[in-house]
């Protein structure tokens, strides 16, 4: 899909916009984040504006996670991270803010005070687990 004239993350690729570059290449580029949850949290995205992972073309999808790891360990040598997360929201209820498919490098510290928590939900029973595991695998096949 061609950029689109009201997404942050298209003007950034069409240079309306300016951002710390650290990697680009034909398909992704690499910026640090605006609002860092730590320093050298890194954004990639592809360049071809695409709302969700679901509807993204894979080829774009394999060139940004062919990178996350890379741009990980170069962001955890230069900053002296401990680890690193890599995480991708789908949707406002996974926390998604631009919707043009992004993946988040994020370097964690050991006791940086960054949290993300469990709700603590738990199934009912060992079968509603089955059950939903079943019905997963049912819409998978489809
Ligand atoms: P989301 O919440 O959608 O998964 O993540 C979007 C990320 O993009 C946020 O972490 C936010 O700080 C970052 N972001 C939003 N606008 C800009 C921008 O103009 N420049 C940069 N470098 N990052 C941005
Ligand atoms: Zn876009």
């Amino acid at each position: 899909m061609p950029l689109v004239n009201d997404c942050v993350f298209c003007k950034i690729l069409r240079g309306e916009i300016p951002n710390t570059t650290i990697y680009e290449d034909d398909m992704v580029l690499a910026f640090l984040d605006i609002a860092p949850y730590n320093l050298g949290h890194t954004v990639i995205i592809p360049k071809t504006h695409c709302v969700s992972s679901t509807e993204l073309d894979p080829e774009y999808l394999c060139a940004m996670i062919k990178v996350a790891p890379k741009i990980g360990a170069a962001v955890l040598r230069a900053t002296k991270a401990e680890g690193f997360h890599i995480v991708q929201n789908n949707g406002r209820a996974a926390g998604q803010t631009v919707p043009h498919v992004h993946f988040h490098v994020m370097p964690r510290f050991a006791g940086d005070g960054v949290i993300f928590s469990s709700s603590g939900v738990k199934y009912d029973s060992p079968e509603a687990m089955q059950e939903l595991a079943s019905k997963v695998r049912t819409v998978l096949a489809k």
